[in-house]
């Protein structure tokens, strides 16, 4: 695609999108939330990713029968990608969990027999108040996704375990959010606040914007393009991002660091820095510059194979345009295990450039008030977390948690055991690397329960499993965006009945706490007085939400739109920290450093991944009209590799790694796209849940060769970029 038309795609949005013509305000929200056949549109919130737009359903009948972006809604005005159109076939999956089931067979085989819901939750309470009994709360292990999970984790909080873990943190973006508070007293949060419209200048390091398609930030990439913003690709592959670059800096895998380093040292040594800027706001510059003096860019071309110049004219660049350079600082970022001094070098760069909190930078949240309910206290868990959270990750945020530390836990037994796994709306042996570890774990537990709308690949191993509502057929808490220039509250409402005895998350954790003797902790009765009673400090009610799919607010999205006595930051010394005593006070790097990425041996080359725009991780390959967009995945090879491999374009291979884990067989592409010592699948492919009758073995699963992580010693985070593959014999 040329850099005209991908312009010109501004409002469809990546491939299968559509522009959604302006309609009327949906009509009243039916009282009850039941008989839905007089409601011809219902506003809600998308949930076929985590991104959060509102659509509008269509309702005929009581049946969903199309959905739109509603174009009142502040995060996508109206416009919906590929995957949010395409939201009416996961509500129709033919595949879908039906009825809760309970396991007869052997763990691991697979066979269940249907049970009533009644009797689903009788087993899983008197489950729960043995382990309680006989182990201790804490030994229930909780590893939720999604908003829906979230009365689901109030419950476990309330049962007494702290062991609650999410691949968001680990598998995700969890150093990037401790590498930025470190630096400036505050996390990014999700959506990432980058001000992609408004910058002169956008530098991606391994971003892969346009493959990675989420509605407003597609659209306020391709406006800040149109608008004349250059842009920088840092990526071993030739992406879509990087075919609209101004510069595309094919960089040696894992070395990202040694250029972040090169382009602080030219700023500094160049005076291209934001002087005023730091004046104000930043500590520690002298020591940052003592720090980076050696770190030229001769000594980091031989490390990245960017030649200096280009890394000198580009740090230039970013001198001429700030601050107007956004520096995305990227979404899953867990690559090689030093991920969080990663994440640190591009908060420096950024503050160096006087970005942060700047038009064209990144931009600042602006607090939501919110109520709460007068809740009795939480037990206070005996033992603490198990995870190593605060521990042996003394930066993991234990709110999100560790899930490898979980997984360690219960293989190890320490630092106690874990006798049982709640798993809900998450495909672990996709999400989390290691997948033969999780298994094996798995065969560890009294207790495995899987939640979630399809039969993914780990429900095999469960003892039950609970069929969950689509995001279409029920109600979740209200969504509370901050980091938004116009900042939001948004909700997600039924417009149908649940089909078949699939039951919203609310209504089973409600209904466990029953039998746990928990309900105090669920002081409401339909989730309109919820809603009702977290939103009172807004001045909104619930009727006017449900009926608007979301309500904006004034944001201050900038520090110039804030009092001085406002333009401080929440670290120690109130200032952004170059320099990080935090970091220093536990033995840590105070300073980034770049520290060599494992090599692969001879005959192997570096597995990368990442996203296609009409799919969400492995969680819609099973869609109709997503798989007819996309069925499966290919493997990018350089040319002198399929070569040397005798393998040439379409051809069917196996991958193998270095442990000698084989994937299904994919096709290969041949591309001058990608580095020669790398190879590249879309992630969420290969999947092997046979229960999923149109994603089953289509294509390859990069987690199913990720035998290897090289683990963040600050956060947790599993490096993933650390595995190697080869062709192998099917
Ligand atoms: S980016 Fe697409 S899939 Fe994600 S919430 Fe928005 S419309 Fe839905």
């Amino acid at each position: 695609m040329t850099r005209r038309r991908f312009l010109g795609t501004a409002a469809t949005l990546g491939a299968g999108a559509v522009a959604v013509p302006a309609v009327a305000s949906p009509t009243v929200h039916p009282p009850g939330w039941s008989g839905t056949a007089r409601v011809e549109k219902i506003a809600t919130t998308c949930e076929m990713c985590f991104w959060r737009c509102g659509v509008l359903a269509s309702v005929e009948g009581g049946k969903v029968v199309r959905v739109e972006g509603n174009p009142d809604h502040p995060q996508n005005q109206g416009r919906l990608c590929a995957r949010g159109n395409a939201g009416t076939g996961l509500l129709h999956d033919p595949d879908r969990l039906k009825t809760p089931l309970l396991r007869v067979g052997e763990r691991g085989e697979g066979r269940f027999k249907p049970v009533s819901w009644d009797e689903a939750l009788d087993f899983l309470a008197g489950r729960l108040v043995k382990l309680r009994d006989e182990h201790g709360p804490e030994s229930v292990a909780f590893f939720p996704h999604g908003n829906g999970a979230r009365f689901f984790a109030t419950l476990m909080r309330a049962y007494g375990t702290p062991n609650s873990a999410e691949p968001s943190f680990a598998q995700c973006r969890g150093p990037r959010e401790v590498g930025y508070s470190l630096t400036f007293g505050q996390g990014l949060g999700s959506p990432e606040p980058v001000d992609l419209e408004e910058a002169r200048l956008v530098v991606l390091i391994g971003s892969h914007l346009g493959e990675n398609v989420f509605t407003s930030q597609i659209t306020a990439f391709a406006t800040g393009l149109a608008r004349g913003a250059k842009l920088i690709a840092v990526d071993p592959r030739f992406s879509l991002a990087a075919s609209k670059a101004d510069w595309w800096l094919p960089i040696r895998p894992g070395t990202d660091i040694a250029l972040l380093l090169a382009w602080m040292n030219v700023l500094i040594a160049e005076d291209l820095c934001d002087k005023e800027y730091l004046k104000t706001y930043a500590s520690g510059f002298d020591r940052l510059a003592n720090h980076v003096r050696e770190f030229t860019p001769e000594w980091a071309e031989a490390i990245t194979e960017i030649p200096a110049a280009k890394i000198r004219e580009t740090a230039r660049a970013m001198g001429k345009a700030k601050p107007a350079v956004a520096v995305h600082p990227g979404r899953h970022v867990t690559w090689y295990g030093d991920d969080t001094q990663r994440a640190r070098a591009m908060a420096i760069l950024t503050a160096l450039l006087g970005s942060w909190g700047r038009k064209g930078g990144i931009f600042l949240p602006t607090p939501i008030p919110r109520g709460s309910f007068d809740l009795p206290d939480f037990p206070e868990p005996k033992r603490g977390r198990a995870d190593g959270a605060g521990k042996r990750f003394p930066l993991a945020i234990e709110e999100l948690g560790v899930t490898n530390g979980l997984i360690d836990a219960t293989l190890s037994g320490d630092p106690y055991p874990i006798k049982a796994w709640i798993v809900y709306g998450q495909n672990m042996l996709e999400s989390i690397p290691q997948p033969a570890r999780t298994v094996e774990a798995i065969g560890k537990l009294d207790l495995m329960v899987v939640v979630d709308v399809l039969p993914v690949e780990q429900i095999k191993y469960a003892d039950l499993v609970l069929p969950e509502a689509t995001y279409l057929e029920r109600y979740d808490p209200p969504t509370i965006v901050e980091s938004a220039k116009r900042p939001f509250i948004a909700v997600r409402s039924p417009a149908c009945e649940p089909l078949y005895e699939s039951k919203p998350g609310w209504w089973i954790a409600k209904e466990l706490a029953k039998r746990l003797k928990l309900e105090a902790f669920f002081p409401w009765d339909t989730p309109e007085q919820h809603l009702e009673k977290i939103l009172k400090p807004t001045g909104f009610g619930a009727r006017e939400l449900l009926n608007r799919g979301a309500v904006a607010f004034p944001g201050k999205p900038y520090l110039e739109d804030r009092a001085p006595v406002d333009r401080t930051f929440d670290t120690a010394s109130g200032k952004i920290e170059l320099y990080s005593e935090a970091l220093a006070k536990i033995g840590a790097d105070p300073l980034p450093r770049y520290t060599p990425p494992v090599e692969p041996p001879k005959g192997f080359f570096r597995l990368i991944y990442g996203r296609a725009p009409v799919h969400s991780f492995a969680r819609s390959q099973n869609n109709e009209a997503l798989d007819a967009l996309m069925s499966e995945n290919e493997v990018w090879l350089a040319t002198s590799v399929a070569r040397d491999w005798g393998v040439t374009e379409g051809q069917r291979i196996v991958l193998e790694n270095v442990e000698g884990v084989k994937s299904s067989p994919v096709r290969v592409k041949v591309t001058e796209g990608i580095r020669s010592d790398c190879a590249y699948l879309v992630h969420g492919f290969g999947q092997q849940s046979r229960a999923l009758r149109r994603a089953f073995g289509r294509g390859a699963s990069d987690n199913s060769l990720m035998s290897r992580v090289s683990v963040d010693p600050l956060t947790g985070g599993t490096g993933m970029r650390v595995n190697f593959v080869r062709a192998a014999r099917a």
